[in-house]
């Protein structure tokens, strides 16, 4: 039988949570600070580019299962669980800055029935459970409920996906009356044979940011080993298709580039940095994850300085400005600190991304310096250079005859390895790939 849930924060992992538990027979509310976001869900409006999750939306909303208000009283009142969702941001030294999501504890805290189950599901470092449990015990006088934690494995473009066939579900529970909830909650999966994994909160906890900072390690350690393949004559796609095929290693998160962005690996990366500190316990390659990364953008702008004299006035065309492919989410996207950089040193720059467009001029303060194009070839038109930033497949089939007639340079810089080197240099292009 269904159960009540209530999600606190409906972006990227509220949203297709409780899309996802409406799916699976819950009747679900989803609520949110961002009064025009809930306006437009309300309405089966998606804010976010994200495949199959509008669709799945309209359908739960026809059928009565999901629904959605900016009023948390409302909300929470009948909830057998309510799930925290909200943003877990970077802040101060990379600390997690608990902000969003201790004050949402605090609000709907004092409003739930007893008996509770109160899970969060952001990201936030071992020990947070633990504030939580303590503020709802203080706001209600009694500790008439349960916490659990349930960290969220999905990968934005694939979300709806990784939700309904996550490769695990990871709890973390202490009470077997919230353990026996969740076994409810996430039954549909279970009986598809994904593995439940049920641990102490703590490690339930620290599973995300290992995790993260597993896959982050291997975007960092494939950058490195291009670097020196550059310097040695090797080329690194065949090193990292050669090396994935031993079984230990495997081949996933093994793309040499420009680095990771994104809204999580960044932000986890350094918060479990400070959490090592804070207990007088250091990380220290996990520590360097943030030093390599943060650097990685200039290649971009030594590849283009490799080739044109001088990059004022030069005229280069973004391809690409989403964190990865299939999502429009810009955050901490490489390409924001790369077109930077291009417009300090006085480029002339026109981007073009097949989605991500209006998320970049909404998150870039210098939006009116760039001239945003339709097609991938409207931007080439006049280009110095092509300058590859996300791994988009429309790219992969682009027409490089075509972009050499309107183009005024014949520089292509593969920020994402996304072209063989042959194919590019036969059309007579100077191509510059990463590692290879
Ligand atoms: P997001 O910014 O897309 O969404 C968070 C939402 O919470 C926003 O809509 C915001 O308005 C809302 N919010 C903030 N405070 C609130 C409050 N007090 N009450 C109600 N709503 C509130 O963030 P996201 O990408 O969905 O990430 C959420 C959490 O999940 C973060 O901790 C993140 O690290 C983690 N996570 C994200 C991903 C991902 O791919 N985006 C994957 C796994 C885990």
């Amino acid at each position: 039988m269904g159960m009540n849930i209530t999600i606190i924060g409906s972006g990227y992992v509220g949203l297709t949570a409780g899309v996802g538990f409406a799916y699976f027979g819950n009747t679900v509310i989803c609520t949110d600070i961002d009064v025009e976001k809930i306006a437009k869900l309300s309405q089966g409006i998606c804010p976010i580019y994200e495949t199959g999750l509008e669709t799945l939306l309209k359908k739960n909303l026809e059928q009565g299962r999901i629904s959605f208000t900016a009023d948390t009283t409302t909300a929470v009142k009948d909830a057998d669980i309510v799930f925290f969702a909200v943003n877990t941001p970077e802040g101060e030294y990379g600390k997690a800055n608990l902000t969003y999501l201790l004050d949402a504890a605090k609000t709907v805290s004092a409003l739930c029935k007893p008996e509770t189950l109160f899970i969060n599901k952001s990201t936030a470092p071992v020990g947070t459970s633990e504030k939580i449990r303590e503020m709802i015990r203080q706001a209600r006088g009694a500790h008439d409920f349960f916490i659990a934690s349930n960290p969220e494995f999905l990968k934005e473009g694939t979300a709806v996906a990784d939700f309904l066939v996550p490769d695990r579900v990871v709890v973390g529970a202490d009470d077997p009356a919230a353990e026996k909830r969740l076994r409810a909650l996430y039954a549909p999966l279970i009986e598809n044979g994904v593995p439940f994994i049920v641990t102490s909160i703590p490690t339930a906890e620290l599973i995300k940011y290992a995790s993260n900072a597993m896959l982050a390690l291997r975007i960092s350690f494939i950058n490195e080993i291009a670097d020196f393949c550059e310097l040695v004559g090797a080329d690194v796609s065949v090193v990292a298709h050669a090396i994935g095929l031993d079984k230990r290693i495997g081949p996933h998160f093994l793309r040499a580039g420009i680095g990771y962005g994104g809204s999580c690996f960044g932000k986890d990366v350094k918060a479990l940095t400070v959490s090592g500190e804070e207990r007088g316990y250091e990380f220290k390659i996990i520590k360097a994850l943030s030093t390599v990364n943060d650097l990685r953008y200039r290649i971009v702008i030594a590849k283009l300085t490799k080739h044109l004299p001088s990059l004022k006035d030069a005229s280069i065309a973004v391809l690409g400005l989403a964190f990865k492919p299939m999502t429009d989410d810009v955050r901490n996207a490489p390409s924001l600190r790369i077109v930077h950089e291009l417009l300090d040193l006085g480029a002339h720059i026109a981007a073009y991304d097949p989605i991500a467009c209006e998320a970049f001029k909404r998150s870039f303060s210098r939006s009116s310096e760039i001239k945003f194009s339709h097609t991938m070839y409207d931007a080439a038109r006049n280009a110095d250079a092509l300058v590859f930033l996300t791994a988009w497949d429309e790219f992969k089939t682009i027409d490089f005859s075509e972009a050499k007639k309107v183009m005024k340079g014949t520089l292509i810089v593969d920020g994402m390895n996304i072209f063989e080197r042959n194919a590019v240099e036969s059309q007579r292009f100077t191509y510059e790939g990463i590692g290879r």
